[in-house]
C-alpha cells in the first residue's frame, strides 16, 4: 500500500517522506509523503474551490447518493481495507474485520440515511406580536455547511474514527481536508481511492499526510482558510490545536483522552464484572480511548476481584502490539514508574518474550496494579496501554468521589445488580458516557464525547450534524 496525498481530485506524493513501520515486528512497510505547507495550502484551496463549484451546489439527495457510493466502494474493497488496517496497527485481523471496516461502511450509510431528516429541513415558526410590536413574522431556520473542515485523526482506530467525522461533514455539504495519524496512513489513502472512484466532485474530500507539531497538522489547523476543526487525539494536542485555532476563532469539536474509571459494587454479578473489566481494560491492548485504567472495587469483593482479574490478564494472548516503539517505551516507562511509586504488580509489568518474529515488534504485557495512592502519576495520567490500577472503596459516595477525582471525564462503567443504585450512581459519574453492566455497547445515534479534559462537543447521529452545520434564522415580517 503506497500512501499518497489526494488534493483537488489528484493523487500526489511529491516532497519529503518518512518510513512506515509495522508495529507487529518492526519491519518497514513503505514510505509516507510528508505534506509541506504548500501541499496543505493546495488542499485548503481545492476545498474552497469545491465549495464554490459543483460540490457547493449539491442537494441532500445527491450527497446521500455520494455517501452510499463511498460505503459501497469500501464494501467492494473490504479485504484491502482489513489488510491495510492490520498492517498499520498490528491489531488482530478479526477486530478489523468485525469492527473497523464495517463501522466505516456504517458511518457513511448512517449519514446518508440521516440526510433527509435534518440539515436542509426548514423549521418554520409563526411568531405573532414579536418584540418590535409591528405585527406577525415568519421565522424559519436553515442549516448551512461550515465550509472547509479540517479533520485530524489518531492512530488507534484510524478508519473508524476518521469516517465518523468525514461522513457527517460531507453530509452537511462541507468540504473536507483529512490529516490522518502519521502512524496509520494506509486506510485513509484507500478511502481517497474509493472516494475518487465514487465520483465526488474534485476537492470535496482532500487528504494530506504528515506529522502534527510544526508540520502538516499544525499548518492545517492554523490555516486561515479552514472554517472548523474536528479532532480526536490526546488532550495536550487538543490544547495545542486550540491555541493555533484561536488566531482565526475557528470552531472546534474535540474527542480527547481519558483515565476511565470502573465502579464494581459488591452486589454486582462478579463473573460479568471480571469479564467486562478484562474487555474494557485490555481490548486492543488498552489503545481505545474508552478503555478502563482505574478500577474501584467494593471492599468485600476486592481481594477476589483482584485475584481473578490478575489471572485473566496473565492468560491473555493476541490483543496486538503497541502502535510504535515510542509508544511501547512510554507504556513500559509507566510500568517502571508504578513500581517506583510503590505499586504491587499483580499481573504483567513488562514486555513479553515470544521467541519468534514478534520479539522485534512493540508488545507489552497486560498489567494489573494495586496499592498506589490516588495521587500517584500512574493513577492520574492516561497511559493508553493494557494496564489498570485496582483500589478498594467502602461506600457509594466514596466510590463516586474517587471516580470523579480526575482531570478527565470520557467514559465509565458501573457494575451492580441493584437497579436503584445504577440509576443513582450513573448520572453522578462525571463522564460523557456511563455504561452500566456493559462496556463499549454503542448505538451510533447516541451522544458520544467527554467532559472536562476529555473533549468539547458531542458526536453521533444528529449531534454530529449539529457541529458540522450552522443554523441560520430568516425572519420575514408579514
Ligand atoms: P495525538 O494527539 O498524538 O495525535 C492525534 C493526531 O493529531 C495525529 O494525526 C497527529 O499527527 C496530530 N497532531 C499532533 N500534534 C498536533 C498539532 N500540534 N497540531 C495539529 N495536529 C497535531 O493522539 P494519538 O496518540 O494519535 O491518539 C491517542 C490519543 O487519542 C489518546 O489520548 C486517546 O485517549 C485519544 N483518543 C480519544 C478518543 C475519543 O473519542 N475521545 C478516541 C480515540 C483516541
Amino acid at each position: 500500500m503506497k500512501a499518497e496525498h489526494y488534493v483537488g481530485g489528484v493523487f500526489r506524493s511529491d516532497g519529503p517522506s518518512f518510513p512506515l513501520i509495522a508495529p507487529v515486528d518492526g519491519s518497514e512497510l513503505g514510505t509516507v509523503p510528508e505534506a509541506t505547507r504548500e501541499v496543505v495550502d493546495d488542499a485548503v484551496t481545492a476545498a474552497q474551490r469545491a465549495l464554490r463549484g459543483p460540490w457547493g451546489a449539491t442537494g441532500a439527495e445527491e450527497r446521500a447518493a455520494a455517501l452510499r457510493a463511498v460505503a459501497d466502494g469500501i464494501q467492494a474493497r473490504f479485504d484491502e481495507f482489513v489488510d491495510a488496517e492490520v498492517a498499520d496497527t498490528g491489531r488482530p485481523r478479526d477486530f478489523a474485520r468485525t469492527v473497523d471496516v464495517p463501522r466505516a461502511i456504517g458511518n457513511f450509510r448512517a449519514y446518508a440515511d440521516l440526510l433527509y431528516g435534518r440539515p436542509e429541513r426548514a423549521y418554520t415558526t409563526q411568531v405573532p406580536g414579536w418584540s418590535a410590536g409591528t405585527g406577525q413574522a415568519l421565522n424559519y431556520t436553515v442549516r448551512r455547511p461550515l465550509g472547509v473542515v479540517a479533520i485530524i485523526s489518531p492512530w488507534n482506530l484510524p478508519l473508524l474514527l476518521s469516517t465518523w467525522k468525514i461522513a457527517p461533514a460531507l453530509a452537511c455539504g462541507n468540504a473536507v481536508v483529512l490529516k490522518p495519524s502519521e502512524e496509520t496512513p494506509s486506510t485513509a489513502t484507500l478511502l481517497a481511492r474509493v472516494i475518487d472512484d465514487a465520483g465526488l466532485s474534485d476537492g470535496a474530500f482532500n487528504l494530506v499526510h504528515g506529522h502534527g507539531p510544526a508540520a502538516a497538522g499544525e499548518f492545517l489547523t492554523g490555516h486561515p482558510g479552514v472554517d472548523a476543526i474536528a479532532f480526536t487525539g490526546e488532550s495536550a494536542t487538543g490544547a495545542a490545536i486550540m491555541r493555533n485555532a484561536a488566531d482565526h476563532v475557528t470552531p472546534v469539536s474535540f474527542e480527547l483522552g481519558g483515565k476511565n474509571p470502573a465502579l464494581v459494587f459488591a452486589d454486582a454479578d462478579l463473573d460479568a464484572a471480571v469479564d467486562g473489566t478484562v474487555r474494557s481494560s485490555f481490548t486492543h491492548s488498552g489503545q481505545i480511548c474508552l478503555c478502563t485504567e482505574r478500577v474501584y472495587v467494593d471492599r468485600p469483593i476486592f481481594d477476589e476481584f483482584v485475584v481473578r482479574l490478575g489471572e485473566r490478564a496473565s492468560a491473555l494472548d493476541g490483543y496486538g502490539p503497541m502502535i510504535s516503539a515510542a509508544h511501547r517505551d512510554k507504556v513500559l516507562s509507566y510500568y517502571r514508574l508504578a513500581r517506583d511509586e510503590g505499586a504491587t504488580v499483580v499481573a504483567g509489568g513488562g514486555a513479553p518474550a515470544f521467541g519468534d518474529e514478534r520479539d522485534t515488534g512493540f508488545h507489552v504485557e497486560p498489567t494489573v496494579l494495586t496499592g498506589l495512592p490516588e495521587t500517584a502519576r500512574t493513577v492520574r495520567e492516561e497511559v493508553f496501554g493494557p494496564v489498570c490500577h485496582v483500589a478498594p472503596f467502602d461506600t457509594e459516595d466514596e466510590a463516586l468521589a474517587l471516580a470523579n477525582d480526575s482531570p478527565y471525564g470520557l467514559a465509565s462503567t458501573v457494575w451492580t445488580r441493584d437497579l436503584s443504585r445504577a440509576h443513582r450512581v450513573a448520572p453522578r459519574v462525571e463522564t460523557g458516557i456511563v455504561w452500566v453492566n456493559c462496556w463499549n455497547l454503542r448505538d451510533l445515534r447516541t451522544p458520544f464525547g467527554g467532559v472536562k479534559a476529555s473533549g468539547i462537543g458531542r458526536e453521533g447521529g444528529e449531534y454530529s450534524l449539529d457541529f458540522f452545520s450552522e443554523p441560520v434564522n430568516v425572519c420575514i415580517q408579514i
